[in-house]
């Protein structure tokens, strides 16, 4: 039987590291690697020149999400086409439970607003707001229903936050049924007392954003999910870690061999709080929970990444226009830093910046495809259908070109939002073909058009 496609003359890169191979695909799936593959009424894709990637996959993302009464800017149409184009082919959104509702009512929404919009493949996290005791089957239900991990705020009192015990008595229950509690670690209390005070004494532009949410309240809380984690038997994720002491934490907990991991994401490699002394009110585009860091903390946060403290690069994308437009905008902060909405476009630039890393010498190869597709899909129950190109694998993959150094721009970003964090950036990989089980999303770092060919993934429990 004869291959459907054969990507040809490319290096392969794996967790290995580089190999000169070529790859047959059969029925959406790798079918072999190797040279002199049997081209005979097979397509082939010219790679020669070019490294070849197993696909992105982008396990921090929020496409659609509503902000009061409006959304971000992207959604599951405009977000995926930005990740395809950026090289990612899987990305796993948060379905965010509304409060007193049930989680499956949160899942059956979020797959709906992805249902024949989403280019790339796609799973999702529950966030968790209120779950009591006598609800906490659905738990059970949602890894069934294949979203095995879950994720709780330790921020925003009153809004999304879970107390120790609510989050406690959730992971007690996940340890049991192979789930994953993930957390967004900041001190929810310490901070809204930080940004009141900040309020009342006029300290009302975006710079006061970072300085009402210390280092410290990162800290403490990545501290504080650990000790819940290790006294319950949970597997415990830290998502988007921005600081050094937080990284030290995750460092420690795992020395100790405790089932914790953490992800970072480019903004707090890439980008430091000098952002926010841009002039006016352009220091908003960079208004994330938490914020970008004092420089020194995104030197150790590479450390980090070198050395597996870290685990995963994930983007965070959460767009929002600077200007007046489409969904809220940062504009609605204009008056008081508080009211800006949190978060900033990545899904698209995230490989092309770590490639970067790896031209640069900060990465090796084989530890770029682990951090932005391998353990992403390992700790997420897709390896190896997704995080690898082994014959069996699903054909996701991105070739990247480095002969043709490109400039990040919003002028030629695909997001369906006003501007870039890394204007004007010169990186050195261009995303030139992406393939979605075989099929192309992209040709000459354009979208190859037609309708979105994305399916939703059911992911196994932790441990299956
Ligand atoms: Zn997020």
């Amino acid at each position: 039987m004869g291959f459907d496609l054969i990507v040809k003359g490319g290096t392969l890169v794996s967790e290995v590291g580089f190999a000169r191979s070529d790859i047959a695909v059969r029925a959406g799936r790798v079918a072999a690697l190797g040279k002199k593959l049997d081209e005979r009424g097979a397509r082939t894709l010219d790679a020669s020149g070019c490294f070849v990637v197993p696909g992105g996959v982008d396990a921090h993302t929020h496409f659609d999400l509503p902000f009061g009464r409006t959304t971000t800017a992207d959604d599951f149409k405009t977000g995926s086409l930005a990740a395809a184009c950026g090289g990612t082919t899987t990305i796993l959104d948060f379905a965010t439970q509304e409060r007193g509702r049930p989680l499956k009512q949160a899942l059956e929404e979020w797959r709906r607003k992805a249902e024949g919009r989403c280019h790339v493949d796609y799973g999702f996290h529950l966030a968790v707001v209120d779950l009591p005791e006598s609800r906490l089957r659905e738990l059970d239900w949602a890894v069934r229903a294949g979203c095995p991990s879950f994720k709780f705020y330790m921020a925003y009192p009153g809004r999304l936050m879970l107390d120790d015990g609510a989050i406690a008595r959730a992971m007690l229950r996940l340890q049991d049924i192979g789930g994953l509690a993930s957390v967004h670690a900041e001190n929810g209390g310490l901070i809204d007392v930080l940004v009141r005070r900040a309020l009342r004494e006029g300290r009302r532009a975006p710079r006061w954003h970072p300085l009402t949410r210390p280092p410290a309240a990162e800290a403490e809380a990545v501290h504080r999910a650990i000790v819940l984690a290790e006294v319950t038997g949970c597997p415990l994720y830290v998502v988007h870690v921005s600081t050094a002491e937080g990284a030290g934490e995750i460092r420690r907990a795992r020395e100790r061999g405790l089932r914790v991991y953490g992800e970072t994401c480019p903004q707090y490699l890439f980008l430091s709080d000098r952002e926010y002394r841009r002039p006016g009110f352009e220091g908003a585009k960079f208004v994330m929970s938490p914020p970008l860091r004092p420089e020194g903390h995104p030197r150790r946060l590479w450390d980090a990444l070198r050395q597996n403290w870290l685990q995963v690069v994930a983007t965070d994308h959460c767009s929002f226009n600077y200007r007046k437009g489409r969904g809220a905008s940062k504009q609605l902060g204009r008056k008081d830093f508080s009211r800006i909405p949190n978060g900033a476009p990545g899904v698209e630039t995230r490989l092309p910046l770590l490639w970067d890393a790896v031209e640069r010498g900060d990465l090796s190869p084989a530890r770029f495809v682990e951090l932005v597709s391998a353990d992403p899909a390992r700790l997420f129950g897709l390896y190896p259908r997704k995080g690898c190109l082994a014959p069996g694998s699903d054909a996701d993959l991105a070739v990247l070109d480095p002969r043709k150094a490109r400039l990040l721009s919003a002028k030629t970003h695909h997001a369906n939002v006003d501007y870039s964090p890394y204007e004007g950036r010169r990186v050195r990989a261009w995303v030139r073909d992406v393939l979605l089980r075989g099929r192309p999303l992209v040709r000459s770092g354009e979208p190859v058009g037609g309708s979105p060919g994305g399916a939703f993934l059911e992911r196994k429990p932790l441990g299956a």
